[in-house]
């Protein structure tokens, strides 16, 4: 090792004996020559640390990993709470009906789809669009936190109750007690909102996202 490497290898171990797990750090760097943003590679290495995952036991029955997609240094992140038919068989987030009306709440908000990073709190799809439960959530959610510790985001959109209150990590909250108010994930802001399918079948509840979704966007403009 070099000293250079031996230095920094001392100050963060030192760092970690302070109590420290992560640095408070925005990594906008380069692989040097390589084109590739270390935020790139360090979600390349997550998926590959997933791997063909039998952790769980939507795995007997998923048809594909649905890791995410987007931006790695996305400013704003939407989370949902497992993929469906349509996104188990394309390995993408939300391209089904509830992915066409999110596709056009993020145009409508002034990006496009590649702007923004899209992922779910499990990443198999449970058998018959069932919610995911508890165990499954257990054990896939550390994959969505470290999506979440790699991009940075300014601001997350949570997508339903399973995504807000599981990123929120109370149980007992009611999506429609706490939409439109802004939480505190590690430092992040969450805002809660209804997830795409409840407004398809509730139309008449989509001006309250826009809502949320208008405070994101002041929000992110108070942050730029
Ligand atoms: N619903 C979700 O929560 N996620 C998807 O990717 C699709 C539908």
């Amino acid at each position: 090792m070099t000293r250079i490497a031996e230095n920094i290898k001392n100050v963060l171990e030192f760092y970690r004996m302070l109590g420290f797990e992560s640095l408070p750090i925005k990594v906008k760097s380069r692989i040097k020559g390589s084109g590739i943003s270390s935020k790139e590679a360090a979600l390349k290495a997550l998926r590959a640390e997933i791997g063909d995952c039998g952790r769980c036991k939507l795995s007997n029955k998923r048809t594909n990993i649905v890791f995410g997609e987007g931006a790695p240094d996305a400013r704003l992140m939407f989370i949902g709470e497992a993929p469906g038919r349509e996104e188990d068989l394309r390995a993408r987030p939300f391209v089904g009906d509830a992915g066409m009306l999110l596709t056009r709440l993020i145009e409508k908000m002034g990006f496009k789809r590649e702007d923004v990073y899209i992922a779910n709190i499990v990443k198999c799809r449970p058998p018959m669009n069932r919610d995911p439960e508890p165990d499954e959530i257990e054990t896939c959610k550390g994959f969505v936190e470290r999506q979440i510790e790699i991009i940075n985001p300014d601001v997350i959109m949570s997508l339903g109750r399973i995504s807000s209150l599981t990123l929120i990590g109370d149980s007992k909250l009611k999506i429609t007690a706490i939409r439109g108010k802004f939480f505190d994930y590690r430092g992040i802001h969450l805002m809660p909102t209804f997830h795409p399918a409840y407004l398809i079948r509730n139309p008449r509840d989509k001006w309250l996202t826009w809502n949320d979704a208008q405070k994101v966007l002041d929000m992110l403009e108070k942050k730029s």
